[in-house]
């Protein structure tokens, strides 16, 4: 790369950060990081009809979240009215644009038109030509003028980074308005200005701004300007084959936080929605990440957001993490749902480290551990129905808990061991010549409510003597009070 890199994203602040959004964001960044470069927070925010400070907090929020860190910014468009005007005197000395001075509804009238003639919708170049008395009559008249710019014949081409060599023609760019009558840029004058005016070396963003990249090009051609290098992103697909919307579930970066995913696995996944690395790693981290990325191995073709992958890829993440991270991590998911507090989960590090080491292995979803350990935070839990009747209501039940009640309840609380715990158990059922099974199963279900879990040894240590003593007495007496089987059934 000969000149310094300098990236930006520049998302409008009309929704929360979207899954597209944040992998143009990631791009971006990995781009910067790769070449050493510069990465820019721009606030498209020039539209104060669908602008909303909220998503202005939020978008930023989620960025941080996913760790895609800025250099510079945020760069508020709205703030940016001098640059504007410089660029807009500029324009106004251009060959390249002409004052329009058709009022609004004309331009309807016209639209409508050629609607109704099935005639492709353009503008029809009324005001391309006039002669000097037709404009100042214009002015006279008091019309207010917008600068349109003035299309050449031919084509315009570029080469994309992703998609290589592209071209439009010129008569399907339109002449279209770059200053409105009020003086202030249209959209694609505004980003041209930008990017400009912001040193920006690189634009990659999604393929559904291709339009405008032609657009554009012909912005910088009228203002005598070289235009960055241009890269598109190929658009995220749901699993039906159609562009990534509400309709296919999740689409904001906010609510694959709450659902549990971590932000590596987010920055893992999107960096693989159409990019590989070029061998079989999938599971990477950022900075490996980092290291292998280039735009040459972006696909063009358009990559399928697998829900089931993204999950698979969170359990992967996970299983990898420090548990000490993995605590940071699920604190915020259990202090939500009310099962802890952050001074509890501070001291009671240790005890959390080995509640964390026991369930690693089984989350594939921060949130995993709500609805399927809450049992070590708290006794109020509701048996499995299918446990019960599996194991409670089975012959017996209320004598192998009995039997683990005192066996358990002879070991003195400083030795209450896993060796202990399973010793006591094993020759309990020893002794009366049954499988450890049938006391495995109720006592899971006693001490946690359900019928699968990490090791059921684990589980009685890290719950301690007295909590494994009371589950069990807990579960003799709804045993004796379950309702017999007829009245159950609600004959
Ligand atoms: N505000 C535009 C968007 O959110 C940015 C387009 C661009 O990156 O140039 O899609």
């Amino acid at each position: 790369m000969t000149s310094p890199v300098r990236v930006r994203i520049a998302p409008s602040p009309s929704g929360h950060l979207h899954v597209g959004t944040a992998r143009a964001a990631l791009y971006n960044w990995l781009f910067a990081r790769h070449h050493k470069g510069t990465f820019v927070l721009r606030i498209e925010d020039t539209d104060k009809t669908r602008s909303e400070e909220q998503y202005v907090d939020s978008i930023q929020a989620s960025l941080t979240w996913l760790g895609l860190n800025w250099d510079e910014g945020p760069v508020f468009q709205s703030q940016r009215g001098d640059v504007y005007d410089r660029y807009v005197e500029k324009l106004r000395h251009s060959d390249s644009v002409y004052p329009c001075y058709c009022t609004p509804d004309e331009l309807a009238a016209k639209r409508e038109q050629q609607l109704a003639d099935k005639a492709p919708v353009r503008y029809d170049g009324h005001c391309r030509d006039l002669t000097p008395e037709q404009r100042t009559s214009y002015e006279e008249e008091g019309r207010p003028a917008a600068l349109r710019i003035r299309i050449p014949e031919g084509e315009t081409s570029y080469q994309d980074l992703v998609y290589g060599e592209m071209k439009r023609p010129n008569d399907e760019l339109d002449d279209f308005i770059c200053v409105r009558a009020d003086g202030t840029p249209t959209y694609n004058f505004a980003c041209v200005i930008d990017d400009h005016d912001m040193g920006m070396s690189h634009v990659i963003r999604g393929n559904d701004h291709q339009v405008n990249t032609f657009k554009q090009i012909q912005i910088y051609r009228a203002l005598d300007l070289e235009p960055p290098r241009f890269a598109h992103l190929p658009l995220i697909l749901g699993p039906d084959g159609s562009k990534i919307s509400k309709r296919h579930g999740a689409t904001s970066v906010t609510e694959f936080e709450s659902m549990g995913y971590l932000p590596h696995t987010m920055v893992n996944f999107l960096a693989l929605l159409g990019w590989s690395p070029g061998d079989d790693r999938e599971v990477m981290t950022r900075d490996e990440i980092i290291e292998s990325f280039s735009l040459e191995r972006v696909n063009p073709s358009n990559p399928v957001f697998d829900q089931q992958k993204l999950q698979w890829l969170n359990g992967e993440h996970i299983r990898r993490m420090n548990p000490n991270d993995l605590i940071n991590a699920l604190r915020p998911h259990l202090v939500d749902a009310g099962l802890t507090t952050p001074l509890e989960i501070e001291t009671r590090w240790a005890w959390m480290l080995e509640v964390v080491t026991a369930m690693q292995e089984r989350l594939h979803l921060l949130t995993d551990m709500v609805t399927q350990g809450a049992y070590f935070f708290t006794d109020d839990f509701r048996y499995d129905e299918k446990g019960v009747k599996k194991q409670f209501r089975r012959e017996g039940a209320i004598d192998a808990l009995k039997g683990l009640a005192q066996a358990f309840g002879n070991i003195p609380d400083s030795e209450f061991t896993k060796e202990r715990t399973e010793t006591a158990l094993r020759e309990l059922a020893e002794s009366t010549g049954e499988k450890p099974a049938r006391y495995i199963h109720p006592l899971r279900l006693a001490l946690t409510g359900m019928t699968g879990g990490p090791g059921i040894f684990d589980v009685v240590t890290i719950l301690g003597r007295a909590r494994c003593l009371d589950r069990i007495q807990q579960a003799i007496h709804f045993i004796e009070n379950l309702p017999p089987v007829e009245a159950e059934s609600g004959s």
